[in-house]
């Protein structure tokens, strides 16, 4: 495994990150015992990163690491995190944190994210007086937390003018082969500020491996997986600290270790070749990240854009409708119930024309 060092933390970090979100339910619903080894497994083969959060998996994932911590075979570091729409207020994040420390068994959280901060104007309510970055700030100088941090899908401009103020010590955010061109500024800013970057969703929500015809350029030789070619990508960029993989068993953990240990930085030729197979289209992606849930009028978002990337990847009508019909049990109809809100539009992460997407799934017979 290879180790970075985070920012100007000075901490040293292993290249690839464990993601606590991908937790079986059959392996935490009576005992945690089963997902705790999973975590231990990654520690033993040289994971000392592992990033948590409330409601994961049920909201026991912090609970599960907990477990875990209490007999980890190496040091470790740990990432959870808190967001504005939970905890809007410095005691708020107060009573969160606690309640974090005590799931996880610790005395002190090595990096706290502010979660999903999604633009600027939700950066200013978290920075504002007795918001929650001036409680964390409060329980930084306690000793109940190391390192403030930031987790967003902002654009790469947002995410620039968020690194500049200085205020944060490092950050999470999406980066894959898909979104590469969108959060390049963002990452760039973040390293040049002395930020740790920690990138997560490499695989893109499984577009990726799913499309081997578009994505097999990333691959650095033919043995490797596009799963472990695709977090070689993120981790050879010098600006990321980590990549984060959400691991749910003994196998993913060995198999994300092998990818772990055999990084090749990536060269200005290389950036060069992988940024001219990304077409206009491939940075339109959606990435199934969920966060235009919520439609009033009940359309499941993800599922509709799920199909509409087959559009953008193949170009034809016929595997747009088969997706919906045949993997997601929808009618192209149900896209023609939107009535144009805007509300969607105001949360997705990628900026995504959602309407127009959805008047043309629904323009297909
Ligand atoms: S714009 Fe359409 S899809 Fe988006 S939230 Fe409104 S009704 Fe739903
Ligand atoms: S439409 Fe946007 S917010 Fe919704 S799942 Fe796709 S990328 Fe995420």
């Amino acid at each position: 495994m290879q180790y970075k060092t985070f920012g100007n933390t000075g901490k040293k970090l292993s290249a690839i990150g464990f993601g606590g979100m991908r937790f079986k339910k059959e392996d935490y619903a009576h005992s945690f015992v089963k997902a705790a080894e999973v975590v231990r497994h990654a520690s033993q083969l040289g994971i000392n990163y592992f990033d948590t959060a409330p409601f994961y998996c049920d909201d026991k994932s912090e609970e599960i690491m907990g477990e875990a911590f209490k007999a980890m075979p190496n040091p470790f570091y740990v990432s959870t995190k808190s967001t504005i729409n939970v905890e809007p207020t410095a005691d708020d994040l107060r009573k969160r944190v606690e309640l974090s420390l005590k799931r996880l068994g610790l005395e002190k959280i090595d990096f706290l994210q502010m979660w999903c901060i999604l633009d600027l104007d939700q950066y200013k309510k978290v920075i504002a007086k007795g918001g929650p970055y001036e409680g964390a700030l409060k329980l930084k100088e306690e000793g109940l937390i190391d390192h403030i941090c930031f987790s967003t899908h902002a654009t790469g401009e947002e995410i620039e003018v968020m690194v500049k103020d200085g205020r944060f010590e490092g950050v999470t955010l999406g980066y894959n082969a898909i979104n590469f061109a969108y959060r390049q500024k963002g990452i760039k800013a973040a390293y040049e500020q002395g930020l740790g970057v920690v990138t997560m969703n490499p695989l893109g929500g499984g577009i990726i491996p799913q499309n081997p015809d578009h994505f097999s350029f990333i691959k650095q030789n033919q043995e490797e997986t596009l799963a472990q070619a695709a977090l070689k990508f993120n981790a050879s960029h010098k600006e990321i600290t980590v990549v984060l993989s959400g691991m749910s068993s003994i196998q993913e953990v060995e198999e994300n270790i092998l990818a772990g240990n055999s990084i090749e930085a990536l060269n200005e030729e290389r950036t060069k070749g992988i940024a001219s197979h990304l077409s206009e289209g491939l940075d339109t992606l959606c990435t199934g990240c969920g966060y235009c849930l919520g439609c009033p009028v009940g359309i499941n978002i993800p599922k509709f854009m799920d199909a509409y990337n087959l559009y953008i990847l193949t170009k034809k009508d016929e595997v747009v409708k088969d997706r919906l019909g045949m993997h997601w049990g929808l009618s192209t109809e149900e896209a023609t119930k939107c009535i144009a809100c805007g509300k969607c539009l105001e949360k997705c992460t990628q900026h995504l024309p959602i309407i127009k997407r959805l008047q043309y799934i629904g323009s297909l017979k």
